[in-house]
């Protein structure tokens, strides 16, 4: 009956709380781009850090992140900076490795239906981030969160982060709905991620703030040092000088 706060290396998540932001990179590329990043966002009053590792591609060309090195590479520049991290987990196998040095394990929109994986993920002592899958009901989301809770965890942020839908002038449909429904109907915290919805930068700020307003405990937003030479999505993602409290 009461609402989770959920605490993410010391930053609280939570409904009724100031919101948290989460920001930093798609990808983690080098040690020196991510800790610039790092730097950055911390200086706009990001709370926590994001950047993948180990990231799903559409296509297997595309850049399919540092992996270890790249962990590695966010853990330092979290610590170097004072910010909690947190980074998606593709596999089983590395979630031991990835919840030793991160604060919050994220589980990415196209494995949000990997059940053996969200039971895994239960078993883990660390906070998780659910993204919700791109074609994927309230119904099947939340179920998907149930099997983490299932396995007692109950440190599950739900993250809207765009569906897919007939419309196509934009990456995904925001469902900004969710919101304040799923407000009434859950107790986990929901945060909105508009750079992944959107794909767009210009249309990120203002996404953003509407989240915000409709009560979100947080935004995710995608901050590279340099988004015109992001190896993986630069078009959604805001430069350090637009990025500000
Ligand atoms: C991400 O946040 O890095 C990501 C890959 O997002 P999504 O799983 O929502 O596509
Ligand atoms: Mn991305």
């Amino acid at each position: 009956p009461a609402d989770s706060a959920i605490d993410v290396g010391g930053v609280v998540v939570g409904w009724g709380l100031e919101p948290v932001v989460i920001a930093g990179p798609c990808a983690v590329e080098s040690r020196e781009q991510v800790l610039a990043a790092a730097q950055a966002v911390k200086a706009a009053g990001a709370a926590i850090l994001r950047g993948g590792a180990f990231k799903p591609r559409t296509g297997p060309h595309a850049f399919q992140g540092l992996g270890y090195e790249g962990l590695e590479y966010l853990a330092e520049a979290g610590q170097a900076v004072g910010l909690p991290i947190v980074t998606e987990v593709m596999r089983i196998d590395q979630l031991e490795p990835v919840a030793a040095v991160a604060d919050c394990l994220q589980i990415g929109a196209r494995n949000m239906q990997n059940f053996d994986l969200l039971k895994e993920v239960g078993r883990v002592g660390k906070p998780v981030l659910l993204k919700r899958g791109i074609s994927a009901t309230l119904e099947e989301f939340l179920a998907a969160a149930e099997y983490v809770l299932l396995e007692g965890n109950d440190r599950v942020i739900l993250c809207e982060r765009g569906i897919r839908t007939f419309e196509r002038a934009l990456r995904n449909t925001l469902d900004l709905g969710v919101v304040p429904f799923l407000r009434q109907v859950t107790h986990l915290p929901v945060i909105v991620d508009p750079s992944h919805a959107l794909g767009r930068r210009d249309l990120v700020t203002p996404m953003a703030k509407a989240a915000v307003v409709v009560g979100a405990t947080g935004v995710m937003v995608a901050v590279p040092p340099d988004p015109a030479r992001a190896l993986c999505d630069g078009p959604p993602s805001l430069d350090p000088s637009r990025f500000t409290r």
